[in-house]
């Protein structure tokens, strides 16, 4: 009897847990921000709202610290340090810092230097998204290219960085977004967090599906209109997408656009027909960094990288509205625009 109570008791207790777990759904928790030189918006849904904001925050404070250590606009961060020390001294950098340049030097060999963590003189030259921008003399860029070579970033001393060469500069404005959105996520995941869409400016994280058996939608960009109108949609659960394209941050000099994406080969902004690259991955620190090497590499290169690469797509638009799909994407994505077409 005693027994049967003890179940019973069990089952009502069982019961209970179920109902609640039912009759209460899960909310949507949202905040936005400024950082990174960008718009920021992070997306929970959580039973806990007053929790949930105060995970968003210490999300933000996670890239605010990154930012604080990887940004060239700030004079004390790891990566100002490494370039006012350049040709001079090794620097002593913080182990995330170390983390996501490793990162991006596995990219600049897997791209042939299409990707290249070495390109600030040329950033800084064209000044592309700043005050000083402006189109260089060609000597300039000729000088400037003496000052890309990314093997000469040392990185054989633990967490101590060398660039080899007085006057060059590191920038990891191609990959470090994604770092963030990596961490990011994992915040969220130790908070117990399941579903959420991570928003950095464009580069995309979402976790979890909108509904059990309903994949997220992600709209892309659509290069030729402004940001927020999209030219088809791709379905993903527990991903990320990154786009890198012509449209986010470029001047127009003498009717010809000049986008911050550069080509460390030629020096000149990237011009191959391909004007929208975005990259389907799990980590966004990968899909970040191949976005921009694909963006450079072109349509034949860049598609030949990702082909080979397990669990990771692209997408790529080119001046003529073609869009290129790599093989594991073609039944996930659509256009909704029909000034697109899908060249198989
Ligand atoms: P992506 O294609 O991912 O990256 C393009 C950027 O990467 C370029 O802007 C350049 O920085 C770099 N790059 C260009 N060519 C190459 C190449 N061949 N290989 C590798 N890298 C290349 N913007 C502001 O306006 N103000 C800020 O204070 C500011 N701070 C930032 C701090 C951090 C830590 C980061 C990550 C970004 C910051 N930004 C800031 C934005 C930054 O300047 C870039 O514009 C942005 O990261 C580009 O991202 P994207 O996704 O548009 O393009
Ligand atoms: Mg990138």
């Amino acid at each position: 009897m005693k027994r049967y109570k003890a179940k019973a008791a069990m089952l009502i207790l069982i019961l209970m847990i179920i109902f609640t777990g039912c009759s209460k759904k899960d909310e949507m928790v949202t905040d936005s921000t400024y950082m990174l030189g960008t718009y920021l918006q992070i997306n929970i849904w959580t039973q806990d709202a007053e929790k949930g904001k105060e995970i968003i925050q210490q999300c933000f404070q996670r890239i605010s610290d990154i930012e604080k250590r990887m940004s060239v606009n700030i004079e004390d961060s790891d990566v100002s340090k490494i370039n006012i020390n350049a040709g001079k001294a090794s620097v002593q950098v913080e182990s995330d810092t170390d983390y996501v340049l490793t990162k991006a030097l596995e990219y600049a060999r897997a791209t042939d230097g299409a990707f290249n963590p070495a390109i600030g003189k040329l950033v800084a030259l064209w000044g592309i998204g700043t005050e000083k921008e402006n189109v260089p003399s060609d000597n300039a860029i000729q000088e400037a290219l003496q000052y890309v070579d990314y093997h000469k970033i040392d990185m054989k001393d633990g967490r101590n960085v060398r660039l080899e060469a007085e006057g060059m500069r590191i920038d990891l404005g191609g990959i470090a977004k994604g770092y963030a959105a990596d961490e990011v996520a994992k915040i969220l995941s130790e908070n117990g967090i399941k579903k959420a869409i991570i928003n950095l400016g464009g580069n995309v994280l979402v976790m979890g599906s909108k509904e059990e058996n309903t994949p997220w939608k992600v709209g892309i960009q659509n290069p030729f209109e402004p940001t927020g109108t999209y030219m088809g949609v791709v379905e993903l659960t527990d991903k990320t997408v990154v786009t890198s394209g012509n449209y986010e941050r470029y001047f127009e000099k003498n009717g010809k656009r000049y986008h911050h994406i550069l080509d460390p080969k030629s020096g000149y902004p990237a011009e191959n027909g391909i004007i929208s690259s975005t990259i389907i991955a799990d980590k966004s620190i990968d899909a970040d960094a191949l976005s921009t090497g694909v963006y450079v590499l072109g349509l034949e290169k860049g598609m030949a990288l990702i082909e080979g690469l397990q669990g990771v797509e692209c997408i790529l638009i080119n001046d003529k509205s073609e869009v290129f799909l790599s093989s594991g994407i073609k039944d996930r994505f659509k256009i909704t625009n029909d000034q697109f077409k899908v060249v198989e």
